[in-house]
């Protein structure tokens, strides 16, 4: 039997990181198993759906290279993809558990339901429409089967699923084990609403079955409905599909899932592209793809071992979904940079050179000279968009940021700096500029790190960077002379 495993978004707003994780795993599953990864567009909630969602889910993806082998883009020969395309589909097998006695038209309106409901409460009951008391409403069960052909042109009608009670559910997970449920504690689910469109649980089970899922890989959110999804399994006399419900991706620090407002508040991103003007992704926030796939499959998957640098490729290779784990997996947005750095070093400058923030700020310089500055600032690099910060003193001056030279200035900055012009316009072959500074600072019993402060500052205007000599030899004689001019300047005006 081919593996056939699918990808199953509502497209309601961008895609969140445990949504992409869920298409990670089913793309792997896949892979490992010869099988085809299909995506599937759940877009049955008219009021849920988001204009630009089915375009952004598919772009991150493509980004991701997770590209489906079947779906709404890559075509197939089980779709439609969409499912409200598939609205005929529903009809013909609604219509199948109706004629079965397995689901019945129910009229009630929702003030009966509402009555319904706060007499419950009021009881201290839960309110559930199920077999203790369908018998009290307005449906094809109560209703002389006349009177509800009669009604099914005229008022608005749901159908629901027609639970047996005092039954065992037992249902199969894969990660979790077996489910048992009383029946009785499942109510008479609506599987067609009054628009015509059916509910999430019923497309879903018609679908996974009629595009021949073999397993299905989604969220822990998922869990509770597994029960109702077998008994509409059941009611078709369908064979289930294998389950596998993945732990949830929680908060860095607290209780409860990951949200888009945790990101929001600790400044990371949760989605993986921009969502509009204000919701960057990882893309933007400077993650290669690689990387962050990489570590979303860190995220409730463990390898057994201490690999934690996994291509996508060694991924397919190696990824058993056995070391899934059951508890939720908590988001640590600095380990998932720390494995973007390895990602970046592992990146030829040339790499890097190409990347969108690389190509634009460095295209003003000549190929060599950008590759130069790359070698020199990559192992600084934790995003792309550190490339900015890590760049920037190529191309501007330093601005000798107030109070900068307060710590240096009884150690005779002045005579320092006066003294490096001469050095340099000697020549910038780093070897020969450091025996030359070292010989003079002995000279004149100044010590080499102190001479070596006012110099960097002179030409970076703080105190941290990358080797200072190779950034004089990168920037050349003319401009690293004149930054010492400044920086002379700047001293001078402070003594004023
Ligand atoms: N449409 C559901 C969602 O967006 C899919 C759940 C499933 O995979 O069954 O989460």
């Amino acid at each position: 039997m081919t593996t056939r495993v699918r990808f199953a978004p509502s497209p309601t707003g961008p895609l969140h990181i445990g949504g992409l994780r869920t298409a990670l795993f089913n793309y792997l599953f896949a892979k490992k198993n010869n099988g085809v990864f299909i995506l599937r567009v759940e877009d049955t909630d008219q009021h849920r759906y988001v204009e630009g969602s089915e375009e952004y889910i598919q772009k991150a993806l493509e980004w991701c290279h997770l590209v489906p082998d079947e779906g709404p883009v890559s075509g197939g020969d089980f779709g439609p993809y969409r499912q409200s395309e598939r609205k005929q589909i529903y009809q013909k097998h609604i219509e199948l558990l109706v004629e079965r006695g397995k689901a019945y038209y129910a009229f009630d309106s929702n003030e009966a339901l509402d009555q319904a409901r706060k007499d419950a409460d009021g009881q201290g009951n839960t309110f559930r429409y199920g077999a203790s008391n369908r018998m009290n409403f307005r449906n094809s069960l109560t209703l002389e089967a006349e009177e509800t052909k009669n009604l099914l042109g005229k008022e608005p009608f749901v159908i629901r699923l027609k639970v047996e009670p005092n039954k065992e559910v037992v249902a199969q997970d894969d990660i979790r084990g077996t489910i048992r449920v009383e029946s009785n504690n499942i109510d008479d689910k609506i599987l067609m609403k009054s628009d015509g469109m059916p509910t999430y649980h019923f497309a879903n089970v018609v679908d996974d079955h009629l595009m021949q899922i073999s397993c299905v890989i989604r969220g822990e959110e998922w869990l509770p409905s597994l029960p109702l999804h077998q008994l509409i399994y059941d009611a078709f006399g369908w064979e289930t599909p294998q389950f596998m419900h993945l732990p949830l991706i929680l908060k860095p620090k607290g209780k409860g899932k990951l949200s888009k407002r945790d990101g929001e508040k600790e400044g990371f991103p949760v989605f993986p592209l921009q969502w509009g003007e204000g919701l960057v992704g990882f893309k933007e926030r400077g993650f290669l793809p690689e990387a962050l796939i990489n570590y979303l499959a860190l995220l409730g998957w463990n390898p057994g071992n201490d690999q934690e640098l996994f291509s996508l490729e060694a991924l397919e290779n190696t990824i058993d979904l056995s070391g899934v784990q059951k508890g939720g997996a908590r988001f640590d947005f600095e380990k998932a940079k720390w494995i973007n750095h390895q990602y970046l070093q592992n990146s030829t400058e040339q790499q890097l050179l190409e990347t969108e923030e690389g190509s634009k700020l460095l295209d003003h310089f000549d190929t060599e000279t950008a590759v130069k500055i790359i070698a020199l600032i990559k192992d600084r690099l934790y995003l792309l968009e550190d490339l900015k910060t890590e760049t920037q003193l190529f191309y501007q001056e330093p601005d000798y940021a107030h109070g900068v030279w307060d710590k240096l200035l009884q150690k005779q900055p002045l005579k320092i700096l006066g003294q490096l012009d001469h050095i340099i316009a000697d020549g910038l072959d780093g070897n020969a500029l450091k025996e030359a500074c070292f010989a003079w600072s002995k000279e004149n019993e100044i010590p080499f790190g102190v001479l070596m402060q006012s110099f960097r500052i002179a030409i970076v205007g703080k105190l941290a960077g990358p080797d200072l000599l190779t950034i004089c030899e990168i920037l050349g004689k003319s401009v690293t002379l004149k930054r010492i001019e400044k920086a002379k300047l700047s001293i001078i005006n402070l003594n004023l």
